[in-house]
C-alpha cells in the first residue's frame, strides 16, 4: 500500500516520515493504515501526487448539509494538507486537497477520498500527543478538536 522511511534527526517530540503511496491505492485508506501502524494520535500530513478519481465534500453552513461530488478525471494533486487526531479510539483524518485539471484550472475541497493514478508523495509528522481528540459541534456541524 505504501513505502516509507523515517527522517533521521527528527527533533524531540516530533517524528517525521516520508511516504510513497503505491499506484491505484486510496489515499485515505493508506493514510489510515499508516497512522494505525505507527499509532499516530496527533500529527500533520502534507504532500502532492496525481489522481484519476477524487471525491470532495462541501459543508453548507446555512443548512449544515454535506454535498459530496466525485471527479473522475486525471488531475495533479497540487496540494494535500491535513491533520491527524483521534476519535473513538481510531485515527481521525481531516484532509483538504487542491487538484489541477488538464486545462490547468483547479478544484478542491475537503477530501473524502482519492485514488492515486501515478504517484503520491507525503510527509507525515507525529507529534506524540495522545490527548487530541474530536467532538461533534452542533453549531457548525463539524467534529472540532478537543484538547
Ligand atoms: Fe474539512
Amino acid at each position: 500500500m505504501y513505502q516509507y522511511t523515517e527522517v533521521k534527526g527528527s527533533s524531540e517530540g516530533v517524528r517525521r516520515y516520508i511516504l510513497s503511496l503505491d499506484n491505484h491505492v486510496s489515499v485515505i485508506e493508506a493514510l489510515m493504515a499508516f497512522c494505525t501502524e505507527h499509532n499516530i494520535g496527533c500529527g500533520k500530513v502534507s504532500g502532492l501526487g496525481a489522481t484519476n478519481c477524487a471525491t470532495f465534500r462541501f459543508l453548507d453552513p446555512s443548512t449544515l448539509k454535506y454535498v459530496d461530488k466525485t471527479f473522475e478525471e486525471q488531475m495533479e494533486i497540487t496540494n494535500l494538507t491535513g491533520n491527524i487526531s483521534r476519535k473513538d479510539g481510531k485515527p481521525y483524518l481531516h484532509v483538504h486537497v487542491t487538484a489541477s485539471r488538464r486545462d490547468y484550472t483547479s478544484i478542491g475541497g475537503h477530501l473524502l477520498d482519492a485514488r492515486i493514478n501515478g504517484a503520491c508523495e507525503l510527509f507525515v509528522e507525529d507529534y506524540y500527543l495522545t490527548s487530541v481528540g474530536r467532538r461533534p459541534d452542533e453549531q457548525t456541524g463539524i467534529n472540532l478538536y478537543q484538547f
